[in-house]
């Protein structure tokens, strides 16, 4: 039983049934530790890419068509690259490059405090590829506050001029990661290029939705990491305690599983795509060429002989 999942929801305020607020609340445990466990990152660096996960998975539960989802940031500090894939079935990826001298890197992981540090100044890139249009989006905000959440909160904020909160944590617990995420988002009738409308204009809030929406933001800054990251509470429960005064509905979970979408056939066609002579510069003195897929770890041998010589 997998027990990492995405939980969406909504908040019709303590009148009428139509939607005002979209939420989505994520744990991820047992399948994400498979996926943090492989790497054998340190502490530090797991901790950012857990984070990084529950953003990802609650970001790309948002997708209402078959696409992949991915978060990548990039900075100047120790940690270069976090990236992150998730597709509309849930599948998920990770990992992280980094300077592995630097000694910020080791030691526990201590939470959003040393996300500055750790990164850097640079930026965080949102993509959704849709995989039936093979449309592809992307959106880049600069890596900027404490929390991987932050940067993701601002650019909904400005870029897609919706309002939205995102929370994130993560923590190392005795039987593995354990991480988070909690999105609300103002349900808008225009807005939102990641969705539909690329010319959507901002939408202003009445008195009683901004009412509504500011006392949903007090309530979601309430939560405590306790309940968030305990495996053994259900997401409903959390949802119903904090919102119960705001008419909260709670939708069908969706799984999230550890699954990388290499193989075979990708990684031989990217060998075709190299000239025989960058082959030849890749591969070791009796012709092989192991190629490791950077996400799963996954090792795959060809030769020289597999391909033609051009
Ligand atoms: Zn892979």
């Amino acid at each position: 039983m997998t027990t990492d999942m995405v939980l969406p929801f909504y908040l019709t305020g303590d009148e009428g049934s139509q939607p005002k607020i979209r939420g989505r609340i994520a744990r991820l445990h047992t399948q994400m530790d498979q996926i943090i466990g492989r790497h054998g990152y340190s502490d530090v660096v797991s901790g950012l890419c857990a984070e990084t996960l529950a953003l990802t998975s609650v970001l790309s539960s948002m997708m209402s068509f078959e696409g992949v989802f991915t978060v990548q940031a990039k900075g100047d500090g120790a940690v270069r690259t976090l990236m992150a894939d998730m597709t509309d079935e849930g599948a998920m990826r990770c990992y992280a490059a980094f300077d592995e001298d630097d000694a910020l890197l080791q030691g526990a992981y201590q939470g959003p405090a040393l996300l500055p540090r750790l990164c850097g100044s640079g930026y965080m890139a949102f993509t959704v590829d849709h995989q039936v249009t093979n449309r592809r989006y992307q959106g880049i905000v600069e890596l900027d506050g404490p929390h991987l959440g932050d940067a993701a909160t601002s650019w909904y904020n400005s870029s897609e001029q919706l309002k939205t909160l995102i929370i994130t944590m993560a923590e190392k617990t005795s039987s593995g990661w354990v991480s988070s995420a909690l999105l609300l988002q103002h349900i808008a009738t225009s807005g939102g290029k990641m969705t539909d409308d690329l010319y959507a204009q901002p939408e202003e809030m009445d008195e009683a939705m901004s009412d509504l929406w500011h006392t949903a933001m007090t309530l979601c800054g309430s939560v405590k990491s306790e309940e968030l990251l305990e495996p053994s509470l259900g997401l409903d429960t959390i949802i119903y305690r904090l919102f119960n005064a705001l008419g909260p509905h709670v939708q069908p979970a969706k799984m999230v599983t550890d699954s990388c979408r290499c193989s075979d056939d990708k990684v031989r066609a990217m060998l075709e795509g190299l000239s025989a002579t960058q082959r030849a510069d890749v591969a070791d003195e009796a012709g092989g060429l192991a190629v490791a897929c950077e996400f799963c770890k996954t090792e795959r041998s060809f030769t020289l002989s597999d391909f033609a010589a051009d």
